[in-house]
């Protein structure tokens, strides 16, 4: 269901007026790797709409590799992502991690989105499938594409066609950034598949300084989109300070993306 071959024409995923996919402009969707607080979660909302972002990035439900790190502030922070989208008209894109979280948190995502560690956690898989909302599957660190592509696939099978993929880095030999970011699999999968797939940046590099970089690089080899993490105060933040830009890095990211993005 996910090749090109079964459906050779590009997959536009539409939430409220925002279209993702092939021919569309790029998307960019930005915001906090968590939601902390009302007023970190709505200043930022604030700060990515007025500089051209589309859609509201916020962790509520945070998979930590640590037990010990910040989990996320749960409904709490959905709440707050529902006022930040009140307020801003951004539709939200924010994680589920538990199979039967998904109909709390669809009550308040515009994009369900699907962890790297959870790629291959097919229960949670087949629950978004049943809905219609959004899905943006993150790849698995480790995944090849032809798993990522079938994780995809369980998706689609239960009914829902409005899958979006997630290149966020894969795990190397390198360790000088977080993750190494495959923008090969980005043109490679333009080949493989009609789903839209955009690049997270942010998880991809684990580095404020290589963001905006790689967007431009990403937006280049053909991505339909970025998730882009912003926070007010990186080095406050509660979870993955490095790799959070600030408004006014975010700006300028904006400003460095314009010409590649309008040259596509
Ligand atoms: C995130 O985007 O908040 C996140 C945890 O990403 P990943 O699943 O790619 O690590």
């Amino acid at each position: 269901l996910a090749s090109l071959t079964h459906h050779p024409t590009p997959t536009v995923v539409t939430v409220g007026s925002v279209q993702i996919g092939e021919g569309c402009p790029v998307v960019v969707m930005a915001g906090p790797c968590s939601v902390e607080s009302r007023e970190q979660t709505l200043t930022t909302a604030r700060a990515v709409k007025a500089l051209g972002a589309t859609v509201l990035r916020g962790g509520a439900y945070k998979p930590s590799t640590s037990p010990y790190g910040f989990q996320g502030l749960g409904i709490e922070a959905l709440e707050i992502l529902a006022e930040a989208k009140a307020e801003t008209g951004l539709p939200i894109i924010t994680e589920v991690m538990d199979p039967r979280r998904v109909e709390l948190v669809c009550g308040y995502a515009d994009i369900l989105q699907i962890g790297t560690r959870n790629m291959q956690n097919y229960d949670l898989l087949r629950e978004v499938g049943k809905t219609q909302t959004a899905v943006c599957l993150k790849r698995g660190m480790s995944a090849s594409l032809a798993e990522w592509l079938q994780a995809a696939e369980y998706i689609l099978l239960e009914g829902n066609p409005n899958v979006i993929l997630c290149e966020r880095g894969i795990r190397t030999f390198e360790t000088y950034t977080r993750n190494t970011l495959d923008l090969a699999a980005v043109a490679a999968l333009k080949s493989l598949t009609h789903l839209p797939v955009i690049v997270d940046p942010s998880q991809g590099t684990g580095r404020s300084a290589l963001v905006s970089a790689l967007c431009r690089g990403a937006v280049a080899v053909g991505a339909d989109g970025l998730l882009i993490e912003v926070h007010p105060a990186p080095e406050q933040a509660l979870k993955d300070g490095p790799q959070q830009v600030t408004p006014e890095g975010f700006a300028t990211l904006m400003t460095e993306l314009a010409p590649i993005a309008s040259a596509v």
